[in-house]
């Protein structure tokens, strides 16, 4: 069986600026995909070309086993989609609204019943549908459009950045309505630059910058999972002796360290600002660590486009493409297509 998305040497060109070179992408039925990379990637370029919203320059798309272009209406009733921008402004309610997509989208299943799920959705996240929709915050019109992408169960879900302007329980709930719609044999690509969110959801990730994808596998098997920002306030070492020390640990990178703007704060407020990027085990970082008297800690998820950059910056970098294209059949083998 084919693959639910295909897409092959997909070139797509804005004047002079190239958006896409020669992507490769495949998405296996059944299976949630993760596209992530920095902000002006190609990510929504992607997405769109597989709803035919833009057109390529070249290249071959196939989303469902049809090609986008000839799919039209039939083709799009099988994929929820759900923009990267989201105007919605009508005087219309959530209801009326969901009611309107519904009908013209002659959801398959009885639109009684999609509409009892589209409820059932504005339940788990919290939106009203009685309100015009133009009166909603920018988080709650999002909950709408989500819902309308999701409410019929369609085969395909194409979702470009979601859980922009969610809070961060309504972001969990979106990730459990993605593993369901998973589990009950839907496929779902979704657009992301938070490497959490993927990493909670997606079976196979690809990383693009540049209109190139630069690193591509399974959620584990991407380094960018083992990358982390430190930054910590110490006692009992100068900078500059702090910063050699660090330097030298294994994983560390990027040390910065300076006097400790903290001063006033209460007892310890003085001391050394340290901040460094740590990648792989922590582990050798907390021991160094532990030889001061540590005042604050934080570790955080760093800047997706930092780690892009770091870890594949060369691959990342506007060079030309690599004469010959390796296959991205994500999972499986090399050389499997012609
Ligand atoms: P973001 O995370 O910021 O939404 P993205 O990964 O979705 O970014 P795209 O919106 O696909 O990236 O943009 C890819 C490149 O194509 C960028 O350099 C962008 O400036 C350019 N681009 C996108 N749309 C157009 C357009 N209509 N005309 C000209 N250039 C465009």
């Amino acid at each position: 069986m084919s693959d639910t998305i295909e897409v092959s040497a997909l070139h797509k060109r804005y004047g002079r600026n190239v958006a896409l070179h020669e992507l490769d992408l495949r998405v296996r039925r059944g299976t949630v995909f993760g596209l992530i990379g920095p902000n002006g990637a190609g990510k929504t370029t992607t997405l769109r070309t597989l709803l035919d919203v833009i057109r390529p320059s070249s290249g071959t798309v196939r989303v469902l086993g049809e090609d986008p272009r000839s799919g039209g209406a039939r083709l799009r009733r099988r994929i929820g989609y759900v923009p990267g921008e989201l105007h919605l402004e009508g005087r219309a309610s959530g209801h009326r609204l969901l009611a309107f997509y519904a009908e013209v989208s002659g959801s398959s299943g009885d639109s009684a019943s999609v509409l009892a799920t589209a409820r059932d959705l504005a339940d788990r996240l919290g939106v009203d549908l009685n309100r015009p929709v133009r009166t909603l915050s920018k988080g709650n019109k999002q909950k709408v459009g989500l819902i309308q992408a999701f409410m019929h169960r369609p085969e395909l879900l194409i979702l470009d950045e979601p859980t922009s302007g969610l809070d961060p329980l309504v972001q969990r709930e979106f990730l459990t309505m993605v593993r369901e719609a998973r589990d009950a044999g839907q496929t779902v690509l979704l657009s992301s630059h938070v490497l959490s969110e993927i990493q909670q959801t997606a079976d196979e990730v690809a990383v693009l910058a540049n209109g190139r994808i630069v690193a591509d596998g399974d959620v584990a098997s991407l380094r960018l999972g083992s990358m982390r920002r430190v930054r910590a306030r110490i006692g009992g070492a100068d900078a500059a002796a702090a910063r050699a020390a660090f330097e030298t640990v294994p994983g560390v990178e990027g040390v910065d360290a300076g006097p400790s703007t903290g001063a006033g704060t209460g007892a310890g407020a003085d001391g050394v600002q340290l901040s460094a990027t740590v990648e792989g085990a922590i582990d050798p970082f907390v021991k160094a660590l532990a030889q001061y008297d540590v005042h604050e800690l934080t570790v955080e998820e760093p800047d997706l486009e930092e780690s892009v950059l770091r870890l594949y910056g060369d691959a990342a970098s506007s060079a030309p493409p690599a004469p010959t294209r390796r296959q991205r059949r994500l999972g499986g083998k090399e050389g499997d297509r012609g």
